[in-house]
């Protein structure tokens, strides 16, 4: 296997994805990964959840649950858990406090507040460059986040690389290799299939001319799954293929890397 652990999992109580918490352990099992961390979305005090994350007082269940699960499957896999977090500035000592709680945190930079509505994900615009930028840089030097997951998602909603869009990239991932952070492969885009950008028919992620950037700044790279459902587990392998095929430019991901 080319890369034996996945740190990007989600479960049903983010309302957006499905499956048993232990159907991916078994998927995981049977693709023969070593190691499984969920990092299901991050919750906020005083806040439901909507279809996004579950509600701050689910996370106990959350917690009881993959510890039972960790024990049960000790001998099997690695299990750690944690949350897939974004970064919003008026909650900067809450992350410090919720990472207490758990394995590890990754950064998904989904919105600049709360209310929005994962608007870098949809509907990411030339005037939302900067407080991407800034917000993923401020997270970066937090050193709560070992992996920056999707960086290049916000070309969902892009259709074209203009020169602001590229130089907002460059700073992101010169931070991202200077504070050691490593940038996320994510096969979940895949299933989102190809757009047009700048004339060319690309995958808008996982996409090989924004991570190609990465690179050149010298960052690090891991794959992701970013699961959603049980048996994306079990497609990881062939994903990378996939990814792999599309791109001329190789890109060397850790092999054994450990987030907590
Ligand atoms: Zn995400
Ligand atoms: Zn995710």
């Amino acid at each position: 296997m080319k890369q034996n652990f996945n740190y990007h999992t989600h479960t049903y109580r983010c309302h957006h994805a499905r499956g048993l918490d232990e159907e991916y352990i078994k998927a995981a099992i049977a693709a023969g990964f070593k190691t499984l961390g969920f990092s299901d979305h991050i919750p906020y005090p005083n806040h439901n959840g909507g279809r996004m994350r579950m509600s701050y007082d689910e996370r106990l269940e959350y917690y009881a649950a993959m510890k039972r699960l960790k024990e049960k499957y000790k001998d099997l896999i690695d299990i750690y858990y944690g949350f897939e977090s974004e970064y919003f500035e008026e909650y900067h000592d809450y992350y410090f406090e919720i990472k207490k709680e758990v394995d590890y945190l990754i950064l998904g930079q989904h919105d600049s507040t709360l209310e929005g509505r994962a608007r870098f994900f949809s509907d990411f615009r030339k005037e939302d460059y900067k407080d991407y930028e800034r917000l993923c840089i401020k997270a970066m030097h937090t050193g709560l986040f070992k992996v920056l997951c999707h960086p290049d998602y916000v070309l969902l909603s892009v259709n074209e690389y203009d020169d602001d869009l590229l130089r907002m990239f460059e700073a992101i991932f010169k931070e991202a290799a200077k504070t050691n952070t490593v940038i996320e492969i994510n096969l979940n885009g895949l299933e989102r299939g190809k757009g047009y950008i700048s004339g060319e028919l690309t995958y808008s992620y996982p996409n090989g001319k924004i991570l190609k950037i990465a690179k050149d700044c010298g960052c690090r790279f891991i794959f992701g799954a970013d699961a959603h459902y049980p048996e994306k587990l079990l497609h990881f392998e062939n994903d990378i293929r996939t990814f792999e095929k599309e791109n001329p430019t190789r890109f060397i991901t850790l092999e054994d890397f450990k987030i907590c």
